[in-house]
């Protein structure tokens, strides 16, 4: 019998909900591209419902006790003698989300002679460290595609929301002023603009088609190009590289993966090459940017607005300067940890430990390291040390 551990953010501050917004979610038939939707066997949820928190407990409680596995769910992660340091010992599987991430790093897992599967409930396995699980054998698996739509929208999101000024000009209404030029002095159309992707994967595309409309010019990098006729009807222009990219861009989003290649890709250098004046959006990991060089940029107004959900460490401590730098539009990690999202990772998650527990082969695409080597997903978008 295994022991589980899953590592999931606190409930919220006024207990867990009885009730939601909304009754039900939207079918979604699939994904596009053709990928199916997560399939278990079982479902131990109410899709809509709060899962991503301790007292949901990703929906697992009971398929796991039931078959007489040990289950552990914790928000104690970081601090020096955590639960998640304390269970970590004799553990199999370690499960958790990218927005409350339990840093997987080498020397944890050579304290975890057991840990055998480190599942993301989402997507994004960079706080696992890919070198260790090598060298220990670790599977690591993420729910590719659950919440790539949730992170596209939310990067439209916030490009509409920096450009137009928005959330200064709510602050005006929340603070009982009127004072429309305060509001319109920082404001612009996104028609007419370059945007740019750093990564044309499952959520860089979905970005692209969904600002399409928009009428604004889309430029993209990616190490591997995108079909041509992709490229025609989204009237792409393609780069070679970041660098190429981003002193034609009035916004650029980032929507690569962490890894050797891509962390700290956006210095100074590279936030100095862009147009003045322009937006950055990172819902991709923090550590692809240069903390420093974005506030930088922000107090300087060689960067005009920066947004984005992703932040190192996680949670940010409440000195963090991202809190405080001029013209952002940060959130806590949310944008793929909608009750949406939620529902299709934690069936993915579901599926996952099911065909680990039956010894059937986990879904190509959902794999990052299988058997010693970056493998299905993994192989493609991530690169290691090794
Ligand atoms: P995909 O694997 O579909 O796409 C990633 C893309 O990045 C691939 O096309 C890959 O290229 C490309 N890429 C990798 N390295 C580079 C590089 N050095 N330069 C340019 N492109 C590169 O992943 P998703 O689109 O689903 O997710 C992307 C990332 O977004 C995740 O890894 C995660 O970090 C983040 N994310 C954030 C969430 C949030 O809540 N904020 C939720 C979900 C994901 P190729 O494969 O062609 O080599």
């Amino acid at each position: 019998m295994a022991k589980v551990l899953c590592v999931l953010y606190d409930d919220p501050t006024t207990g867990h909900p009885s009730s939601y917004a909304r009754e039900d979610l939207p079918l979604v038939p699939g994904y596009p591209g053709g990928q199916t939707l997560p399939s278990p066997r079982g479902l131990g949820f109410t899709p809509g419902h709060l899962l991503g928190s301790v007292s949901g407990a990703l929906g697992l409680r009971e398929f796991l006790e039931s078959q007489g596995h040990t289950l552990v769910v914790t928000s104690d992660k970081d601090r020096e003698g955590s639960e998640f340091d304390r269970e970590l010992a004799d553990t199999d599987i370690v499960i958790s989300q990218p927005f409350w991430p339990a840093y997987l790093t080498a020397e944890r897992i050579a304290r975890a002679p057991r840990l055998k599967l480190a599942i993301t409930a989402g997507i994004g396995s960079d706080h696992v460290d890919l070198d260790a699980a090598i060298e220990h054998d670790v599977t690591v698996a993420e729910v590719t595609y659950s919440n790539s739509i949730s992170v596209a929208e939310h990067v439209v999101m916030m490009i509409l929301s920096l450009v137009r000024n928005y959330l200064p000009s709510h602050q005006v209404v929340l603070d009982g002023g009127w004072n429309i030029a305060d509001c319109v002095s920082r404001a612009y159309d996104v028609q007419g603009m370059h945007v740019g992707t750093v990564a044309a994967g499952r959520i860089g595309t979905a970005v692209l088609r969904r600002l399409k409309p928009f009428d604004v010019h889309l430029h993209y990098t990616d190490r591997h190009r995108l079909p041509r006729e992709v490229e025609q009807e989204l009237g792409l222009t393609f780069h070679e590289s970041a660098a190429d990219m981003v002193p034609h861009c009035d916004v650029v989003t980032i929507n690569a993966p962490l890894h050797p290649e891509t962390e700290g890709l956006f210095d100074d250098k590279l936030i100095g090459s862009m147009k003045r004046g322009a937006y950055l959006i990172n819902t991709a990991r923090a550590k692809i940017a240069d903390r420093d060089a974005v506030v930088r940029a922000l107090e300087s107004g060689q960067l005009a607005g920066y947004a984005g959900d992703v932040w190192f460490p996680q949670p940010a401590p409440a000195e963090h300067p991202w809190r405080t730098m001029p013209h952002h539009g940060m959130t806590p990690h949310i944008s793929g940890s909608t009750l949406s999202a939620q529902a299709r990772y934690a069936a993915g998650t579901r599926e996952i430990l099911e065909n680990w527990f039956a010894d059937e082969p986990i879904r190509e695409e959902y794999l990052i390291i299988d058997s010693g080597k970056l493998a299905g997903a993994g192989a493609h978008s991530y690169s290691t040390n090794k």
